[in-house]
């Protein structure tokens, strides 16, 4: 694949900090989005063609700001020394590169963060200098991927999923963990609204084992496609394995595991139904892709974990039409104009899939108007 790839000579890497405010808070169980950050990365090579990449930026508050910084700080000078043959070549520098600083700062998931978004921007550009769009120039075979409507508070959700419906929706995943009586009220009102269709659930790593264990029987009657994170992300793959076991809906992790070593461990453990890794956290289309066709071999699921901007969602889009298997791709169904109004509006969803955009790279590109008015300095 390298081979019909143009070297990439980066004159300028530029990080770009949005914000926009919130009107009702994005509720987890374990805090809320109270405003919406979206940090992208923009690259340009020597001919004046441009890229551009999402880094994580949802949590915590100013998360963001401190990855622009490294951005700013590490991962320019890195990528603007040298000429690279593929993308990957740079992903292997910055993460040598800042190796030490990594273990130093205690900031691995930062660094990682901001190495993703950088990786994505030069895997827009390369692709764009191809003249393919990201899916095909990485091996799909088709442009049009499943999706479901994901973030839906566990009150309050009933206009928004109604909404959904009509956009084309039809699998959607509502947030518990926030009690008995709250999480069951959410899950059966969330069904009766979508009657047959696809239902997930995301405690947000909110139960101990013993609580995920007591739990899982009574939640899973709601014909749960599956329950995301019962536990926390860090408590062993044991914990894990005991909960896989469990009778009921399949278990579904990801987003908070970091590093091929990690993945890997969980893939051979055969614990989880379908795998989330968000690739604007760790490990942009480089190591992404590569792994998401390693979760399909191993026969399990692979569904992109993604909630902020409209870059890192196309990004997130491309790598699953690249990897195939059926996989859905997660779609925020709250209100956030970096995510609807950045690249100009979103491919329509019909019956449940979306359609990504035609064009080379991304196939989408930020609106400059836009990016002007919801600019941050950071
Ligand atoms: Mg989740």
């Amino acid at each position: 694949m390298s081979k019909e790839l143009p070297n990439l000579n980066i004159v300028k890497v530029e990080p770009v900090l949005l914000h926009a405010p919130i009107d009702t808070q994005v509720m987890t169980s374990f805090g809320a989005l109270t405003k919406r950050a979206v940090l992208l990365v923009r690259v340009e090579d020597g001919d004046g063609a441009v890229g551009w990449g999402e880094v994580f930026g949802n949590f915590p508050m100013h998360g963001a700001e401190n990855r622009a910084h490294l951005i700013r700080d590490y991962l320019a000078p890195i990528t603007l020394a040298e000429s690279w043959d593929t993308p990957a070549a740079a992903f292997a520098a910055m993460t040598q590169a800042t190796h030490i600083m990594t273990i130093q700062t205690g900031e691995p998931g930062a660094f990682a963060q901001a190495i993703a978004g950088v990786d994505i921007a030069l895997w827009d550009l390369a692709a764009r200098r191809a003249g393919k769009p990201l899916w095909r120039l990485l091996g799909g075979q088709g442009d049009t991927i499943p999706v479901y409507a994901s973030g839906l508070n566990p009150r309050g959700f009933e206009g928004i999923v109604e909404g959904k419906l009509e956009e084309g929706y039809t699998a959607f995943k509502v947030k518990i963990g926030f009690g008995r009586d709250t999480d069951l009220a959410a899950l059966a009102g969330v069904r009766r609204l979508i009657g047959q269709y696809r239902l997930m659930t995301d405690v947000n790593q909110s139960w101990d084992l013993e609580t995920a264990c007591g739990n899982w029987p009574e939640y899973s009657q709601f014909d749960l496609t599956w329950i995301e994170e019962p536990i926390a992300a860090d408590q062993g793959l044991d914990s894990w394995r005991r909960i896989a076991a469990l009778p009921g809906a399949p278990l579904a992790a990801g987003e908070n595991l970091l590093g091929d070593v990690q993945f890997d461990h969980y893939i051979a453990a055969k614990v989880l139904a379908v795998v989330q890794p968000d690739m604007c956290k760790w490990g942009g289309f480089t190591k992404t892709l590569p792994l998401a066709r390693r979760i399909i071999a191993a026969g399990q699921s692979y569904c992109p974990h993604f909630l902020a901007g409209a870059i890192g969602l196309l990004a997130s889009g491309h790598c699953l039409a690249a990897a195939g298997g059926g996989g859905m791709l997660e779609i925020d169904a709250n209100p956030n104009p970096l995510r609807e109004q950045l690249t100009g509006g979103l491919p329509a969803i019909v019956d449940g899939n979306m359609t990504l955009p035609t064009g080379a790279g991304l196939g989408a590109i930020p609106d400059a108007d836009f990016i002007r008015d919801f600019r941050s300095e950071g």
